[in-house]
């Protein structure tokens, strides 16, 4: 089965990538995995990434295809693969309806996990990381014993820059006018399945179960 994961930050998507993977034993693919597999491996193309990525330019999308080609093509992928963090734009989608033609395939489901913005709000605002140990907690969905301090080591616990409002708004809002046109693109294809990720973890993947099992 191929699939393709959209949702925003905050949505929960790495959890459901997971249980995916471990369900249809189908490898998850995200974009920092395939550069940093390609770069490992030394390939043309990883090479030609990297020049970009040490200039902190943006990799062309012929390169970010070529990879994707790459990855898509090995073994692991026989039956299938989870696609996450790429396609980005209706150019890169495009680009790989062709490549799946190529490898004589194509995509199954593209799943979106949709959660209200302000839901999303509150997840990424509310998160706390310990400074010492890296130990994540939310003030609403997974707190601490002790109100802002870590379980581990007696911390106190710290948001990031990234996590406040005004930040994860603008995050937010850069990536909603990102996904739109790719929702759009595969509604049209016929390929998407909106699930609603406002609900507890087990149910969403229940959903995403019951919409790709048909
Ligand atoms: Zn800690």
């Amino acid at each position: 089965m191929n699939l393709i994961l959209m949702g925003l930050p905050g949505a929960g998507k790495g959890t459901q990538a997971e249980k995916i993977n471990d369900k249809y034993n189908i490898p998850h693919i995200s974009t920092g995995d395939m550069f940093r597999l390609a770069i490992k491996e030394g390939t043309d193309l990883g090479k030609q990434a990297k020049e970009y990525m040490d200039q902190g330019a943006l990799v062309p999308d012929e390169v970010t295809i070529g990879i994707v080609k790459e990855r898509l093509s090995k073994s692991d992928c026989k039956n299938g693969f989870l696609l996450d963090g790429f396609p980005r734009t209706i150019a890169q989608a495009e680009a790989l309806q062709e490549l799946l033609k190529e490898l004589d395939t194509s995509i199954d489901y593209v799943i979106h996990v949709d959660v209200p913005e302000e839901k999303l709000v509150e997840r990424l605002t509310g998160r706390r990381i310990c400074p010492t140990c890296g130990a994540t907690y939310h003030v609403i969905y997974n707190p601490p014993k002790v109100e802002g301090i870590c379980d581990k080591d007696g911390s106190q616990l710290i948001q990031r820059d990234d996590d406040t409002a005004e930040t994860v708004k603008n995050r937010l809002s850069v990536n909603m006018e990102q996904a739109k046109p790719l929702l759009d693109f595969y509604q049209n294809k016929g390929y998407l399945v909106t699930v609603n990720g406002d609900q507890e973890i087990n149910q969403v993947f229940q959903d995403i179960q019951s919409r790709i099992d048909k």
